[in-house]
């Protein structure tokens, strides 16, 4: 069988660890023997972000933006206990913070649907995709605790040296202050990236904020994705049959937990923590999410919700073949051949992902399976693999279906 033709190479991450080890063998079993890969190679593995101080992280994110797609490994953020085991040089900064700054992106995750792993949510019948706002509010906020009555002030210092003061409150005894801050470019670009996500995944976008308590700093949130929507994205939405719903944040829960699911919910940063916790949970398990970051500039990089799986190296490193479920980063590589196909107007490549990912699917839904969704499966799993073995019953599948 002739292999298929890509015309424009992806950025291709490698990482660490269990992730690292079932990269090298999916590339091996699932993608090389149909597909003619071109790939840019950046190693991320820690040593080699160590040994380059990061620069390799750098040139890696500049490798996204020049072929506008990227398809990432897990990777270990350092801490003093990976300083000991690797023998660093420096405790170095997190690649997907170095990534997602360069990169200027929105975080979307999604969760991968087989028909025997049941969301607990009865009604979710499609993916629920989770954006979130990854910059400002509680999280970068300044908070005060005082010990007895006083007035709680706040002050902006403008750069002509011009002041505007507001009574917070009359403390009348001892308690807790908190400020709060984002930027309006901030907010556009995070409305971009959902209605970028939106049209490219054919999903209406959702948008909720408390804007009738909060009427500057919600109001703001809603303002900026309305004007976005109307001078960018309207004519878009109609022409491709979506919607643009924005909503009270109280409201879209109610609606969440009622809807068949297939949409996009944009969500300010604490509300993304909170939900995508629970979107996940309820969806079944990390190792059937995916993880796409988008930049406002069209910029798409592709990875896995979950981390290293350092647990399943260790025992893989004594010898065992461990049970890893390798679905998600199965996923971020069709997801980005599919996002290379679409911007090269190459069919065959995507018919290639897509196939990939339905072989992924059926060999699940026919009861094969790894450990963790062993676990969760009803109907319960017929065979439980390791990962060396569930990939070669998908490149089996593959080859049929092809
Ligand atoms: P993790 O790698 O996500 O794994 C946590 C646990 O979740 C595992 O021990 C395993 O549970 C289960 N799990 C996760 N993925 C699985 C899979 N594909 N198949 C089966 N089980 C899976 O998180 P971690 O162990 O806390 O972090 C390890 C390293 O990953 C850290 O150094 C962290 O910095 C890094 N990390 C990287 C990223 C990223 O690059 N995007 C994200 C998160 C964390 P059992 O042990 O019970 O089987
Ligand atoms: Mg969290």
């Amino acid at each position: 069988m002739a292999k298929i033709q890509m015309l424009n190479a992806v950025a291709e991450l490698d990482g660490d660890e269990m992730t690292r080890v079932l990269w090298a063998v999916i590339k091996e079993k699932l993608l090389l023997p149909f597909v003619d890969l071109k790939t840019e190679y950046y190693d991320l593995g820690l040593k080699k972000r160590d040994e380059t101080d990061d620069k390799i992280t750098y040139e890696a994110a500049a490798a996204i933006k020049r072929l506008k797609v990227g398809v990432k490994c897990a990777t270990i953020t350092s801490n003093a206990a990976r300083m000991e085991e690797y023998k660093l040089k420096r405790l170095s900064p997190s690649p997907n913070g170095i990534i997602r700054a360069e990169l200027d992106g929105t975080v979307f995750r999604k969760p991968i649907i087989v028909s025997n792993i049941h969301p607990t949510v009865s009604c979710w019948k499609k993916p629920i995709v989770l954006g979130r706002h990854a910059y400002g509010d509680v999280y970068k906020s300044c908070e005060m605790a005082v010990d007895g009555p006083g007035k709680a002030e706040l002050v902006f210092t403008g750069k002509d040296g011009k002041e505007i003061r507001k009574t917070i409150m009359e403390m009348p005894g001892p308690g807790i202050l908190q400020a709060v801050h984002n930027l309006d470019q901030s907010i556009e670009s995070f409305a971009k990236a959902c209605f970028v996500y939106g049209l490219s995944e054919k999903t209406d976008v959702w948008f909720a904020t408390k804007d009738t308590i909060s009427k500057t700093y919600d109001g703001k949130f809603k303002e900026i994705f309305q004007r976005v929507f109307d001078s960018g994205y309207k004519d878009k939405f109609k022409e491709a049959g979506l919607e643009y719903f924005y909503t009270l944040i109280d409201d879209a829960v109610a609606r969440i937990m009622k809807c068949d699911g297939g949409i996009l919910w944009a969500c300010k940063n604490y509300d993304g923590d909170v939900m995508s916790d629970m979107v996940a949970s309820a969806s079944g398990s990390l190792a059937m999410m995916t993880s796409v970051l988008v930049s406002p500039d069209g910029y798409f990089e592709y990875e896995a919700a979950h981390g290293t799986v350092q647990r399943h190296y260790y025992k893989y490193l004594k010898g065992e073949k461990t049970s890893t479920n390798p679905v998600a980063l199965i996923f971020a590589w069709t997801g980005a051949l599919s996002k290379r196909a679409e911007l090269d107007g190459t069919p065959e490549l995507a018919e290639f992902a897509m196939k990939l990912e339905k072989a992924v699917v059926s060999v699940i839904e026919r009861g094969t399976m790894t450990g963790d969704l062993a676990r969760l499966a009803d109907p319960g799993a017929k065979e439980i693999l390791d990962s060396w073995a569930f990939i070669d019953k998908i490149a089996e599948e593959t080859a049929a279906i092809l």
